[in-house]
């Protein structure tokens, strides 16, 4: 990072990565170059706990800084991070995308803890970054929010109710990005499949992969964070069947395979409605790859609820997989339902990650020998279409950005082996 921006540390999902982005462009107008802002996650304990051990590394490396802590963590429990007496500041999650604050805050003028009530927000305003800084592919909020209430998570109450960037403002963010130099964005934010509920019409997330699609023709890679299986729409699945420059890889939010697990998390899917969303969208889209998010370990799991998981996982052939082991978070109704004990959810957190391992080589082995296109990132490596990892045979480097179109060789450990497809490939040095 150059000396004259702000440090940015930055936890948990794209939606903060994002965010990161437009907190450092407003920290930096303000003149806050000296400052250390974390932009912390309350996914996990875990997640909090790596967020205080880097606050006090940074303390002792810079001890003049200002230290400045926001994201989901800070929104649900200011205090807390105010008492550290490493702190200078606490700011929500709202009003760290306020230009303003970060003005106020640089002339002294902010109080040491400004969190708004998220809760009370109705509007996401769109927020253009100029660059992303060493991100190849771009993370592009469309979405904030979530009006559901999953027994086991926090994020509502970090983010407030599910709110929409409007079509208009979304393609003007992609042209932005392509013509700064981004050949792949990423639409993100905390449930996009809810995107459009509150605009006028109240389109679905397919329509506007469309307009996106339609609107700027010179994007060539689309890609969609992560969506929820039990929400898609016909104009989605269509684009997945249809659209070449919308990617194959569809991250699925399914936490658990076992109907009883996933009625006590208050998801809105059964194992059967991931079978038939799994198979629907292979029969679209023969190549596309899926990963998911899956808990292990959520209160009342027994063996066979387990291995429910396990079989739906087998089944649906899901290579790309996040594995959480269950923590409760304070104030959801999960935490307060009998726990199990931590070396079980440990355990199945081993086994779910094994079959990912076991999964993904297959997958990788049965690659070889066919063709992708391959976006560099750091050195010879990078992402395939299918968001399957890669790397480059030989020593040529090619610069962050460049999409070359490959063939796979060989499987290289949890990657693929790629070389280049024609020999006259623009980018090599
Ligand atoms: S859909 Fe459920 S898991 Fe996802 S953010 Fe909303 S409440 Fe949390």
């Amino acid at each position: 990072m150059s000396a004259n921006r702000p440090q940015i540390e930055t936890f948990g999902c794209r939606l903060n990565i994002w965010e990161s982005e437009v907190m450092r462009d407003k920290a930096h107008e303000a003149g806050l170059n000296d400052a250390i802002i974390f932009n912390t996650c309350a996914v996990t304990s875990e997640a909090e706990k790596q967020a205080r051990q880097s606050i006090r590394k940074w303390r002792r490396e810079r001890p003049d800084a200002k230290i400045i802590v926001t994201g989901c963590a800070a929104q649900i429990d200011p205090n807390t991070w105010r008492d550290l007496p490493e702190v200078d500041y606490v700011i929500g999650n709202h009003d760290k995308l306020d230009a303003d604050n970060w003005r106020n805050l640089e002339q002294g003028l902010l109080a040491p803890v400004h969190v708004s009530d998220v809760m009370e927000i109705r509007e996401t305003a769109s927020h253009f970054i100029d660059e992303f800084d060493d991100h190849t592919r771009a993370f592009l909020q469309v979405q904030q929010g979530c009006d559901h209430r999953c027994t086991f998570c926090i994020i509502p109450y970090g983010r407030g109710p599910s709110r929409s960037v409007g079509v208009g403002a979304v393609i003007e963010s992609v042209e932005k990005l392509v013509a700064s130099g981004v050949n792949e964005v990423v639409l993100t934010g905390v449930d996009i499949t809810s995107w459009g509920h509150d605009l006028p019409g109240t389109p679905r997330l397919g329509h506007l992969v469309q307009q996106i699609l339609k609107f700027v023709p010179q994007l060539p890679r689309l890609r969609l964070s992560s969506i929820d299986p039990a929400e898609p729409d016909h104009l989605l699945m269509d684009a997945i069947g249809t659209e070449p420059r919308l990617m194959p890889h569809l991250h699925l939010s399914v936490q658990h395979g076992d109907d009883v697990i996933l009625k006590r998390m208050k998801r809105r899917h059964l194992a059967r409605d991931i079978r038939r969303f799994v198979e629907e969208a292979r029969r679209r889209r023969p190549d596309v790859i899926f990963g998911a998010d899956m808990i292990a370990g959520f209160p009342t799991e027994d063996e066979s609820a387990h291995q429910q998981s396990l079989a739906l996982i087998e089944a649906c052939d899901i290579p790309l997989l996040h594995v959480f082991g269950f923590s409760p978070r304070e104030g959801t109704p999960a935490a307060r339902m009998p726990q199990l004990d931590g070396g079980i959810i440990k355990q199945r957190s081993r086994d779910l990650r094994a079959l990912g391992t076991r999964l993904l080589h297959q997958t990788l082995d049965n690659l070889v020998g066919s063709q992708d296109e391959l976006l560099f990132e750091k050195g010879n490596q990078g992402h395939l279409r299918n968001f399957i990892k890669a790397k480059i045979t030989g020593d040529v480097f090619y610069a962050s950005g460049t999409v070359l179109a490959v063939k796979v060789i060989a499987r290289d450990g949890d990657m693929v082996l790629v070389e280049p497809q024609d020999t006259d490939d623009k980018g090599a040095s």
